[in-house]
């Protein structure tokens, strides 16, 4: 049997960059894919006049090398309202806010107290060990700025529990302002000009054109509806069971979530598959809620809204997305995007509950009336990898475990970032170092 050069096992958005970068380099591999399509957990529909995403439904592009991967796409993107730059959060007496300097200073957020205290934000001690967010941010920041801002944006970003997160892990910035300018404040004032402008895209059909064009690209080398079931390591290669048969390769990738992982590797790999196995995804549900302009009371004019979780309402956010992108619903209707779950809450496991929740929960906040002209919902049992306390740790023995299997590579965004700009430059970089 030929052994390939290289072989990689899932088409999500990690997959996808790794493939395109291979190709780039005029090497010879295929990309193995469980799913009919290609994309992982970026899905987009189009029904009834209302084009909306499951999975991810923006793309923060600011990293140079990502612009780049669009352009070599042919993908031009469709820049966010500039509306969306108003991220609007819900207060102590359940109002909107919209977040920004006037929130942090202004009395509609925080008390006088809490604002007092973020003048003493520069004379805090830097941390000497790693600490969760909400360790972190109490200290710096206070009580007020985490249950009111950060808790939400977390919840919002991650699904996640600010006091498990690590902050080194999760927020690297964060924590690399305070160890280089010993507090926020000081290194916001002293930042540097980042290489690019920021720029919120998303695409005419939705999320799914970027794999869509990347899976085009790849052509015959991505195979579709092919889920990898074993893989053995064989005189310094790779021997990998498909659904259709069998592929030797010299350099294995797997950019899978960690349960996918541990399902296919050797039964000899125990420790790898017991560390990865620690990394927690909790569950999340989103869904997309069409109403009638008129039923909906608020202009809707920002990128969405946050809801603390100290306010004891289930549903996590919701995106104003006919506001962000153009065509997102038709004429005389308005589209919202809705997430539930996390890993600071239940969640209804039958549809007709998470629709009843969230219209129960958003009804009141945006003036909604009626029922919804349009509802779609997805449910994703592991949605998104929490970097927990510890997660460095992890990351690091797994990676000295790897040692021992040589030419095998594992992937995700279970390391190393979970927005889709961090999945294309690990996958980029690792097709970089392929050799
Ligand atoms: C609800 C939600 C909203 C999000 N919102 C945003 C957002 O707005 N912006 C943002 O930047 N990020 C967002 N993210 C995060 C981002 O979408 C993910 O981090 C990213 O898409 C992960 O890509 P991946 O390639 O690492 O993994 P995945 O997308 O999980 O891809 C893995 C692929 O492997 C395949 N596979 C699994 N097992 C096998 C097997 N045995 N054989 C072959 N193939 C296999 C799967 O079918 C899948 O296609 C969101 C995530 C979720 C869940």
């Amino acid at each position: 049997m030929d052994v390939l050069p290289y072989l990689i096992v899932g088409a999500g958005i990690t997959g996808l960059s790794l493939a395109l970068r291979l190709e780039e380099e005029g090497k010879e591999f295929l990309l193995l894919e469980a799913r009919a399509e290609a994309g992982g957990n970026i899905r987009s529909r189009t029904e009834d006049g209302f084009t909306y995403d499951l999975g991810p439904n923006t793309l923060l592009v600011r990293d140079p090398l990502v612009a780049d991967q669009l352009q070599r796409l042919a993908l031009d993107g469709i820049a966010a309202n500039p509306l969306a730059r108003r991220r609007f959060v819900l207060n102590r007496h359940k109002r909107l806010v919209a977040l920004g300097p006037a929130a942090l200073l202004g009395g509609k957020l925080l008390s006088p107290g809490a604002r007092l205290r973020l003048l003493g934000e520069p004379f805090h001690a830097r941390a000497a060990a790693e600490e969760s967010v909400a360790t972190f941010v109490r200290r710096r920041l206070g009580p007020e700025v985490l249950d009111w801002m950060v808790d939400p944006f977390v919840s919002g970003v991650f699904a996640g529990d600010p006091e498990r997160l690590s902050v080194a892990a999760s927020l690297p910035r964060l924590a690399q302002m305070e160890q280089e300018y010993g507090s926020l404040l000081l290194a916001g004032l002293r930042r540097k000009r980042p290489a690019m402008r920021s720029r919120l895209l998303s695409f005419a059909g939705g999320m799914q054109d970027l794999p869509r064009a990347a899976a085009a690209k790849l052509g015959d080398r991505l195979r579709c509806n092919e889920p990898v079931t074993a893989i053995i390591p064989v005189d310094r290669s790779w021997r990998v069971e498909s659904r259709t048969g069998t592929l030797l390769a010299k350099r294995l990738f797997l950019c899978l979530p960690t349960d996918a992982i541990i399902r296919i590797l050797p039964s000899t790999a125990q420790p790898l598959r017991d560390h990865l196995a620690e990394i927690e995804y909790p569950s999340v549900a989103t869904l997309a809620l069409g109403f009638p302009r008129t039923q909906v009371e608020h202009p809707l004019d920002g990128f969405g809204v946050l809801i603390p979780r100290r306010l004891g309402i289930p549903t996590l956010g919701a995106l104003f997305s006919s506001t962000l992108f153009p065509r997102r619903a038709p004429d005389g209707q308005v589209l919202l995007t809705v997430f539930l779950g996390g890993a600071q809450e239940a969640i209804p496991q039958e549809e007709a509950l998470l629709f009843r929740q969230a219209l129960d929960d958003l009804s009141s906040i945006l003036g909604i009336q009626g029922e919804p002209s349009f509802q779609r919902a997805q449910f994703w049992p592991r949605a998104i990898p929490q970097y927990n306390l510890g997660h460095s740790q992890r990351i690091n023995a797994i990676d000295r475990l790897l040692r021992d299997w040589p030419g095998l590579s594992l992937l995700g965004n279970w390391r190393g970032g979970v927005a889709l700009g961090d999945c294309i430059r690990r996958g980029w970089e690792a097709g970089q170092t392929a050799g």
